[in-house]
């Protein structure tokens, strides 16, 4: 359970990347009313095609061509939104056979579609195989399974390694690597599972190292990028053949609270590349990879509900929206968060307004979890108007719990 957070609060330096007009707020150059309409219904996502590209595109610029762009489906798996990005980046990561299916569906060569996730069932690894992905293997149970697969199938499971690596990415918001860990190998260990996957015949791709997620300190990413570089360059040596791949990893974070300061992008560019230098060097043949999820479409996206009452208790105003935690886990502050904290909110339909009034809004669910913002500072709003959450884009839809209490799912777009 999270704790409400008491301290005086500081202001969110983000700015969103929506144009208005009027005092429409514009996704995808639509005005947010417009919009409602024609989904048809609130609440809704909808996420900004030209942003996300640009992102892609900002980042695929830097890197010339010499660092592979992964998406990770898991952050937002809408179909659409994978087609669009299959055109888009170098690669997809999915965690599922679910999401494997819409990396396919979306157009990805499956070459370039990498399967991620402890516990991977024998249905999933069977799919795998057949569909001719890279399996980052994570146990030594995994391997089995593929040379018996293999040999089934009469084609060798493409694989990599993902390490555990020996160190913690600092200051991440979700350690994923470092310690105790299910995901991956331990570095320690990575050798013999090399040596098991030559004497089984599997098709050695390379390496997959993921330290952590939610990452806005330039110098741990650095740091992280450069010691799983390193390690994967040593365990090089132990393998059948020299590395394809390299994958990095990401952790890219995004400053969805007050007081959270922008992720310097320009310093991790800058490392990533000059760690592609080093790899030419050492490792020529080798491609190195990052796989992001949120950074590429986390500010491009918004959750659009209907405020339908407006009521006070002892003092306190509350806006009861159509919406809640059952769409949006993470902006009720209880999708693995310590302290809540609010995400950047608006009323989309009257943006030009005077900040007046200040209010909490809570969603209709009937447990005082269903926070969405806490005395936040808004213009002020009555039933009708639109209630935004601004960085939705990711762990929206598909990481919230909506069955909980039997309400309707909000729609999605891309506009
Ligand atoms: C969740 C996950 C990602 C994406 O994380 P973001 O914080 O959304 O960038 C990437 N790789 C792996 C292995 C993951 O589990």
């Amino acid at each position: 359970m999270t704790t409400r957070s008491t301290t005086p609060r500081p202001a969110h330096t983000w700015c969103p990347p929506f144009p208005v007009t009027g005092n429409e707020l514009q996704v995808g150059g639509v005005a947010i009313s417009r919009l409602a309409q024609r989904v048809g219904q609130t609440p809704f996502y909808a996420y900004d095609r030209a942003l996300i590209l640009k992102r892609v595109q900002t980042l695929t610029e830097a890197f010339h061509g010499r660092i592979a762009v992964h998406y990770a489906v898991k952050a937002n798996p809408m179909p659409a939104l994978a087609c669009m990005l299959a055109e888009a980046v170098d690669g997809f990561d999915v965690a599922s056979a679910g999401e494997l299916s819409i990396a396919l569906d979306a157009g990805m060569p499956p070459a370039r579609i990498s399967f991620a996730g402890p516990g991977k069932g024998e249905a999933e690894l069977s799919q795998a195989v057949a569909a001719g992905i890279v399996v980052n293997i994570e146990s030594m149970r995994e391997i089995v399974i593929l040379e018996r697969l293999s040999q089934t199938m009469g084609c060798a499971a493409r694989v990599a390694v993902r390490v555990n690596p020996d160190f913690e990415l600092k200051s991440a918001g979700m350690k994923m690597g470092g310690g105790p860990k299910p995901f991956g190998i331990d570095a320690e260990q990575v050798p013999e599972a090399l040596r098991a996957i030559a004497r089984s015949g599997l098709a050695f791709e390379g390496f997959h190292l993921f330290a952590g997620s939610q990452n806005l300190r330039a110098a741990a990413l650095l740091e992280a990028q450069t010691k799983s570089y390193e390690l994967a360059r040593q365990l090089s040596q132990h393998a059948p053949s020299a590395p394809r791949s390299i994958n990095l990893g990401g952790g890219f974070g995004l400053p969805y609270f007050p007081g959270d300061q922008a992720l310097d992008i320009d310093t991790v560019t800058a490392n990533l590349l000059s760690l592609a230098d080093q790899a030419a060097r050492d490792l020529p043949g080798t491609r190195l990879a990052i796989e992001l999820g949120r950074y590429l479409v986390g500010e491009a996206g918004v959750y659009v509900c209907k405020i339908v009452d407006s009521k006070v208790s002892r003092g306190q105003r509350f806006l009861v929206v159509d919406g809640g935690l059952h769409h949006h886990l993470a902006a009720s502050g209880n999708f693995g968060q310590v302290v809540r904290r609010n995400y950047p909110t608006a009323i989309g339909n009257k943006m030009g307004a005077a900040d007046v009034e200040e209010v909490s809004v809570v969603g209709l669910l009937c447990t005082p979890l269903d926070l969405l913002a806490d005395r936040v500072v808004l213009p002020r709003a009555a039933p009708g108007d639109y209630f935004v959450i601004f960085l939705s884009g990711a762990y929206g839809a598909s990481a919230s719990p909506q069955g909980f209490l039997g309400h309707p799912r909000p729609a999605e777009v891309l506009v």
